[in-house]
C-alpha cells in the first residue's frame, strides 16, 4: 500500500509499505477524510519525536473499516468511523487510573505516526477497536466529523483542565484551530467574557463567532498589560494556553488571579525550563494553579462532542478553510501547513 511518510528530519515522501495486519480487538481502516496538522509539521521539521524513517505521517482521520478483529464486538466492515489522534489501550493501569492518554508510559496513547504509522495511509491499524472508534452520525460532513479527531478534544480538555466555570473570565492564548476551539468550550461552559490573544484577522473574526467577547492582538503591546488593563488590575479566572512557548507561562501567572487554573494544551517543543515568577505565584501560596495534560481519546468522547455538531451546538466548518480532493495532494496540504498561509486555519483532504 503507499503511504506520504517521514522519510527522516526535514524529508517526506512517498513511500510503499506491506498492509497493517490485524489483531484480534484491531480493526484496519481506509481513510475518508484527512487533516494535516502543526504536530505532523514539528515531527518532520522539528524532529519533534527524534528521528523516524519511513513512518507514515497524519493522525486526524474519518475512515471507513475495511477489517475487524475476531474480538470486536461493535464495528463490522463497512462502518464508517471516526478515529481519534489518541488511542489509548483502555485496559492498561493508566487508564483505570483515569489517565488514558498516557496508557504504557507517559503521553503513549499517541499512536499514530509518533510508535505506528499514521493516517495518511491507504490502509492504518487502530488499537483496540471497540474502545477508540465512534461511528460516524449519519448524514454528518466528512470534514466537520474530521475536527473532532484532534482539534475539539484538544481544544476543549485546555478548557476542561482550567476547570471553566459558569461566569468565569476567561483569555485563550493563541487562536489556532485547537485555541479557537478553547473559545467554542469555554462558551459552551459557561464563561462570560472571553479573551482570545492573537492577530490573524480570519482567526480573530472566527474566535469571535465562537464566543470571544474582547481580542488582545500581542502585536499591539504586551498582552499581560492588556489583560490587566482590561480587567482593572485583578486578572482573569481562567487561562487556557493553545500556543506560544516556555515563556508563555510567566504571562500567564502574571494574568491569573488567586484561586485561578491554567489549562495548558500546547505542545512545547523547545527549550528545557520553564520559568515560573516568584511574587505573582504569591510566593508559592498564591493558589495558581497549572495543569497541562494531552488529550483523552476514546470513543465516549468522541460520541459525545460529535453529539455537539449533531444538535448544532459546535459548528466545526468554520475551522476549515482550505479542503482538497483525492488522496494524494495530503502532501499538498501538509505544505500548507508548514507554510502556514495567512488565511489558513486548517486543510482537510477529502478521499
Ligand atoms: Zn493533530
Amino acid at each position: 500500500m503507499r503511504g506520504f511518510a517521514m522519510l527522516g528530519i526535514g524529508k517526506t515522501g512517498w513511500i510503499e509499505k506491506q498492509a497493517p495486519e490485524c489483531g484480534p480487538l484491531d480493526a484496519i481502516c481506509k481513510p475518508l477524510a484527512i487533516a494535516p496538522c502543526t504536530s505532523d509539521v514539528h515531527t518532520v521539521w522539528a524532529g519533534a519525536l527524534g528521528d523516524r524513517h519511513d513512518m507514515i505521517l497524519g493522525h486526524e482521520a474519518i475512515g471507513e473499516v475495511v477489517e475487524a478483529g475476531s474480538l470486536v464486538k461493535d464495528f463490522k466492515p463497512g462502518d464508517k468511523v471516526i478515529i481519534p489522534a489518541i488511542t489509548p489501550d483502555w485496559n492498561s493501569l493508566e487508564a483505570q487510573g483515569g489517565y488514558s492518554m498516557h496508557s504504557g508510559g507517559m503521553l503513549s496513547g499517541w499512536k499514530f505516526s509518533n510508535f505506528k504509522d499514521g493516517v495518511f495511509g491507504e490502509l492504518f491499524h487502530v488499537n483496540d477497536a471497540d474502545g477508540n472508534l465512534a461511528l460516524l452520525p449519519s448524514g454528518m460532513d466528512l470534514a466537520s466529523a474530521s475536527m473532532l479527531c484532534d482539534m475539539v478534544p484538544t481544544g476543549f480538555h485546555g478548557v476542561e483542565l482550567a476547570d471553566v466555570q459558569f461566569g468565569d473570565t476567561v483569555v485563550v492564548i493563541g487562536i489556532g484551530p485547537v485555541g479557537l476551539m478553547a473559545v467554542a468550550g469555554a462558551a459552551l461552559r459557561g464563561a462570560s467574557r472571553i479573551y482570545a490573544v492573537g492577530s490573524r484577522p480570519n482567526c480573530i473574526q472566527i474566535a469571535k463567532e465562537y464566543g470571544a467577547t474582547e481580542i488582545v492582538n500581542y502585536r499591539e503591546g504586551d498582552i499581560v498589560e492588556q489583560i490587566m488593563e482590561k480587567t482593572h488590575g485583578k486578572g482573569v479566572d481562567r487561562i487556557v494556553i493553545a500556543g506560544g512557548d516556555v515563556d508563555t507561562f510567566d504571562q500567564a501567572i502574571r494574568m491569573l488571579k488567586p484561586g485561578g487554573r491554567i489549562g495548558n494544551v500546547n505542545y512545547l517543543g523547545e527549550g528545557d525550563y520553564i520559568k515560573i515568577p516568584r511574587v505573582e505565584w504569591g510566593c508559592g501560596m498564591g493558589h495558581k494553579t497549572i495543569a497541562g495534560g494531552l488529550m483523552p481519546g476514546g470513543r465516549l468522547r468522541m460520541e459525545k462532542l460529535a453529539s455537539l455538531i449533531e444538535t448544532g451546538k459546535l459548528d466545526t466548518s468554520k475551522l476549515i478553510t482550505h479542503t482538497f480532493h483525492g488522496f494524494d495532494k495530503v502532501e499538498e496540504a501538509l505544505m500548507l501547513m508548514k507554510d502556514k498561509p495567512k488565511d489558513l486555519i486548517k486543510p482537510v483532504v477529502l478521499i
